[in-house]
């Protein structure tokens, strides 16, 4: 399929650096592409970022049949344009298009369709130490029909925004809500699944989670609410007597590419490093006997997020002193050295634009 390519007669300003934040910014440009039964994936074209015409009636207003990803372009020292695993995040759209019945899309051309819209927008990738181009691609019900039905037609649109540092300085150890009421997912349901309601599903414990002075929620199980899950938008790690484990992928948590990636990493350096489950009970335990050594959030966004705090049943722990362990700086330097093009990629995560 040949790329339709429509360039806008009026490029926007691009905002300065010290104000990006996070999709705060939208570039000139982005990729919509449709899907009709019968007639598959077609028109697939690069236009100006612009509102998209939908009927109130659309599907995807109602019932929620969406999917998304989130994925990074980096700017290097050298100028080259490198992307972190995005066959990867094509591959998991797939996975979650599975699970809401939305049509499976084709890997290899969605990646070069977001390399042919990142390289007309590469002006507007920052160059300062941390920021990137955040990459969003996504998929919903496009029927202008309120039947409770899997929908005919469907839009794959990819955005791009220029995202700031999510640390100034230094890696800023975070609090975490331990979460024993609400749950996010349960198996057999979406847990796994990049799509907005589990996200939806999350917002209400959030708020309640930061009106007590927390930054985020760590999720249990949605049965026995004892087992670990992930944070929501980011897995979660433990180092507990030298060994790192993450919550096993169970159907209900989502399997994070960074998270891939950290157990990769860490095997490579010889350490201990693998998925099982994991009860909150343990984690409390290892701290009481002195051996819970590190906690760390792991995602696209921050790349790794150390724990300083974890309050769980009113009971509040302070994890290395409420600083960054040496395992999650040495895991995040590596990470964004592979990113930034600054260390060697022996991993084969990256993918030059
Ligand atoms: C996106 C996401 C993550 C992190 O995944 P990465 O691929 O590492 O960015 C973790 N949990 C949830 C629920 C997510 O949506």
């Amino acid at each position: 399929m040949d790329i339709k390519i429509t360039k806008t007669t009026a490029p926007k300003a691009k905002p300065p650096v010290d104000s990006l934040g996070f999709g705060v910014y939208f570039t000139d440009h982005m990729f919509v592409m449709d899907y009709t039964k019968g007639n598959g994936w077609h028109d697939p074209q690069i236009l100006p970022y612009g509102p998209i015409p939908m009927d109130p009636s659309c599907a995807v207003l109602h019932y929620g049949q969406a999917v998304f990803e989130g994925l990074k372009a980096y700017r290097t020292a050298d100028n080259q344009v490198l992307l972190f695993r995005p066959y990867n995040n094509m591959n998991r759209i797939n996975e979650s298009n599975e699970r809401l019945c939305i049509p499976q899309i084709d890997v290899d051309f969605a990646v070069e369709a977001i390399k042919k819209l990142v390289k007309i927008d590469q002006d507007w990738i920052p160059d300062a130490p941390g920021t990137a181009l955040y990459i969003r691609p996504f998929i919903f019900a496009a029927d202008p029909f309120l039947g409770v039905h899997p929908a005919s037609t469907y839009k794959f649109i990819v955005i791009l925004s220029p995202v700031g540092a999510y640390y100034k300085e230094g890696l800023n150890p975070v609090k975490i809500y331990v979460e024993d009421s609400y749950v996010r997912a349960v198996r057999g349901g979406m847990g796994f699944s990049k799509t907005a309601g589990n996200y939806a599903a999350s917002l209400k414990a959030q708020e309640e989670a930061e009106k007590k002075g927390y930054t985020q929620v760590l999720w249990l199980d949605g049965v026995e609410r004892k087992y670990i899950e992930e944070v929501g938008a980011m897995n979660i790690f433990f180092k507990i007597d030298g060994k790192v484990v993450t919550p096993a992928l169970n159907g209900s948590i989502l399997a994070g590419i960074t998270r891939n990636s950290c157990l990769e990493i860490l095997n490579s350096w010889g350490i201990d490093a693998k998925e099982a489950k994991i009860s909150i009970q343990e984690v409390y335990e290892a701290y009481e006997n002195g051996k819970l050594e590190e906690v760390f959030g792991t995602g696209t966004a921050a790349v790794i997020s150390p724990v300083g705090e974890l309050c769980w049943n009113g009971k509040k722990i302070t994890i290395n002193n409420g600083e960054i362990g040496p395992i999650s700086q040495k895991l995040y330097d590596t990470i964004t050295g592979l990113q930034s093009g600054k260390l060697e990629d022996t991993f084969n995560y990256t993918v030059k634009l």
